[in-house]
């Protein structure tokens, strides 16, 4: 038997998780309370097993749960019988088939990576270079929310270590300058990533940056401040401000990410596996090592296993500056066991094989053998 016999997919098991929120999870463009999502679990030949999940957040990709678990379904059985150790092959079999689908294509790629490096014996961190293994800090999501919850949410996080928050702003930007003011008087060693997912005007994301400044709130990162396709109002800001942007809807893919480079909108991008699929966030990385750009990432409603996906780049790239790794926090429960841990605001490598993690199927998942 040869090792891409051994290694080939035998049994796929897909079956939904709802998770709730601890606090509605409202952004700029919706909301959230429930982390509705589909796990993935590949058997191989010698008995190997992997895990992925689908996150679909359909106000950013377009997925719903329903059609991502259909478009799964095909997927899966397109995968068997074939080998993990041809992982580009099938990312880009996954990539032609379902091109609309990148939470979908996501969780089936990070169950054959996580298959292939448990066949193996690595972590999965292992399989990018393991260019830096150590704990990284994250920061902290603060949903949209009235100032008393906001400040009652900072105060909480605060105890617990965290020291970066992530605004969700962009209804209204005196209100948003006014949660920052309350957050900063209250805790003023936090700083703070803002990201109004589009939200903002051109004259809003001026308002509001010149407001910050008074009010003395220091901002790390102004993410997707403007509409994806406004570029030149991204590049204006940034040159106009000094203040470093991030582009996370603006940049889905590789051409998006060159036209960005190519417009000097952004100074960072935030990578998601969740809206590119692994296999795109790859081939954005290295071309975003390739130019100026800076690196950070992030995710949807995600649980340990697709986060902890994420944080293997980071692990083993190197590079990645910030990392907003926060969502299992945010979620009522966390059924995963083992793969990283947190520690306050730092996240633990893990050492153990693919992504570490286990998950039991429930008794009617979908079996496709
Ligand atoms: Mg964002």
């Amino acid at each position: 038997m040869t090792s891409l016999d051994r290694t080939a997919i035998t049994k796929i098991q897909l079956w939904t998780l709802d998770i709730p929120t601890t606090d509605p999870f409202v952004v700029a463009t919706g909301q959230l309370n429930t982390a509705q999502n589909i796990i993935v679990k590949l058997t191989l030949r010698d008995g190997s097993v992997g895990f992925g999940e689908i996150a679909p957040f359909t106000d950013i990709t377009g997925e719903t749960v329903t059609d991502s678990l259909k478009t799964a379904q095909s997927l899966a059985n397109s995968l068997l019988g074939t080998s993990v150790y041809q992982y580009r092959r099938l990312a880009q079999q996954f990539q032609n088939y379902a091109p609309n689908f990148p939470a979908t294509r996501c969780g089936m790629e990070t169950a054959v990576l996580d298959a292939l490096c448990r066949s193996a014996g690595i972590p999965l961190w292992t399989l990018w270079g393991g260019a830096d293994v150590r704990e990284r800090e994250t920061d902290i999501t603060i949903p949209i929310c009235n100032p008393a919850r906001t400040l009652t949410l900072g105060q909480e996080w605060y105890e617990r270590g965290f020291r970066l928050f992530k605004m969700k702003v962009g209804h209204d930007v005196d209100k948003d300058i006014q949660r920052i003011e309350t957050l900063h008087q209250s805790l003023p060693d936090v700083t703070f990533l803002v990201d109004p997912n589009q939200g903002f005007t051109r004259d809003a994301a001026a308002t509001f940056i010149e407001g910050v400044k008074k009010v003395g709130g220091i901002i790390e990162i102004l993410e997707q401040p403007l509409p994806k396709d406004d570029l030149e109002g991204a590049a204006w800001l940034s040159q106009t401000y000094h203040i470093p942007i991030a582009a996370d809807e603006s940049v889905q893919t590789v051409s998006d990410a060159q036209l960005v480079i190519q417009h000097k909108a952004a100074n960072f991008i935030n990578l998601k596996i969740t809206k590119s699929g692994v296999l795109e966030t790859l081939d954005i990385v290295t071309l975003a090592k390739q130019s100026d750009l800076k690196l950070m990432i992030g995710g949807m409603l995600e649980t340990r296993i697709t986060m902890g996906c994420s944080f293997s780049l980071v692990l083993g790239f190197g590079g990645i500056e910030y990392l907003d790794l926060d969502t299992p926090l945010l979620l009522e429960t966390d059924p995963v066991k083992g793969g990283y841990t947190y520690r306050c605001s730092y996240l633990q490598p893990w050492y153990n094989p693919g992504l570490g993690v286990s998950l039991p199927p429930p008794a009617n998942s979908e079996v496709i053998q």
